[in-house]
């Protein structure tokens, strides 16, 4: 079977790992410090906070913004249900913004009209908005940094999908436009450290807090303690944390595909420029870029998934296609089941017809595969199932 995505693993990266293995720190050591500086570095961003997962960055994020029992969190319903989870660990609420059906992210149009809306209406306005880089492609982020000025809400930016993204010259992760962006590492992401997330920000508070929750709410910071050290082995818990750390085991393996980041982007987007041109002529609809929406031509995507819309031309249906694939040993995906859709969202009130326009994406979405390690002939491989299945008649 083809996978839909598929980790990159070299001799380097082995032997960083095992460098570790052998020396004085698995957890809490200088790899860890390593790893965050090489993220800043690229991201050309002041702080980067490693935690054990891309949803403790998410908690971790919104927590040191300040979100908290009785606030409100906006994201999209085509992603991850982490997205939106993290406003629940916290104990707001969630609402949704729908998606542009062309580009599959945040429909900043959309956010900005129900902002509007809400605002006159005297409803209730978010304290922080979560748009999320689906797929890797950046979203409208001028206009969402030029909404939250105006309405008051700090951004989060879920750029899981997107380390190694740029938007309009400049990489995912700056935070120009935000006040914090989170990554994660799982396996079938732009680069791994088997699982591990990363909470990058320009401000010094949401870093220092972030740090503080990746370690139970401690801190070693005399600053920041209520009456000063009283010698050094004291520390002062100063809020409710978690132990949210990532090993130096799996920083080392992060640091070193940090190096090779620029080379899995550009196989992915090789990998994406051929997948348009081989399935020209074909029922499916690829995402569009941001680009062609007004936006900046130097936005480019991290590509971590190709994702198609079948169109209503097509012989067969989604389901129909997704089970002719998966029998011809291509491993197809669908991202996402709207987040609004699942049953613990709908027991908060949410239902069918809310946002139609992820609603409508989700019945006709495929993802291909796509990973830096594929081969022209495996692509071709599935290229040629997609043909002989659109083909076949019921
Ligand atoms: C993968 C992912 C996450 C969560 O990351 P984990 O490292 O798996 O916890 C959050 N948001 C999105 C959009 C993701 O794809």
């Amino acid at each position: 079977m083809i996978p839909y995505g598929h980790q990159s693993i070299s001799e380097e990266d082995i032997a960083a790992v095992v460098d570790v293995l052998r020396g004085e720190w698995l957890t809490q050591g200088p790899a860890i410090e390593r790893f965050e500086a090489a993220v800043a570095d690229y991201c050309g961003v002041k702080h980067a906070v490693a935690v054990a997962n891309g949803t403790a960055a998410l908690h971790a994020a919104v927590w040191a913004a300040g979100l908290g029992p009785g606030d409100l969190l906006w994201t999209v319903p085509n992603t991850f249900v982490a997205s939106a989870n993290c406003a629940r660990y916290v104990g707001a609420d969630v609402d949704f913004v729908d998606i542009d059906p062309a580009t599959l992210t945040m429909d900043a149009r959309a956010l900005e009209s129900k902002l509007l809306a809400t605002r006159e209406s005297g409803g209730r306005l978010p304290e922080v908005v979560v748009p999320v880089h689906f797929a890797g492609q950046p979203c409208d982020m001028a206009l969402i940094g030029e909404l939250a000025r105006d309405y008051g809400f700090r951004v989060i930016e879920d750029a899981a999908h997107a380390i190694g993204a740029t938007y309009r010259g400049v990489p995912v992760g700056s935070c120009e436009h935000s006040d914090a962006a989170t990554f994660s590492f799982h396996p079938v992401k732009i680069i791994t450290t088997g699982e591990g997330g990363m909470v990058v920000t320009n401000d010094d508070i949401v870093a220092a807090r972030a740090r503080e929750f990746r370690t139970h709410g401690i801190t070693r910071d005399p600053a920041r303690m209520s009456g000063g050290s009283h010698g050094e082995w004291y520390y002062e818990q100063i809020a409710l944390g978690y132990n949210y750390r990532m090993t130096d085991i799996q920083a080392a393996l992060g640091a070193s595909q940090m190096k090779r980041l620029d080379e899995f982007v550009e196989r992915r987007i090789e990998l994406a420029e051929r997948y348009r041109v081989l399935l020209a002529g074909l029922p499916l609809v690829p995402q569009a870029p941001l680009a062609n929406r007004g936006g900046h031509p130097e936005s480019r995507s991290a590509w971590h998934l190709f994702v198609v819309q079948l169109t209503a031309e097509a012989s067969i249906d989604r389901g129909e296609l997704f089970d002719r694939m998966r029998a011809a040993g291509v491993g197809v995906q669908v991202h996402y089941i709207p987040v609004h859709l699942h049953p613990y969202y709908r027991e908060l009130g949410f239902g069918p017809g809310m946002f139609p326009q992820a609603e409508q994406y989700y019945q006709r979405a495929l993802t291909l595969p796509l990973y830096p390690a594929m081969t022209e002939m495996q692509q071709d491989a599935v290229v040629d199932a997609l043909r002989e299945a659109l083909e076949e008649k019921q």
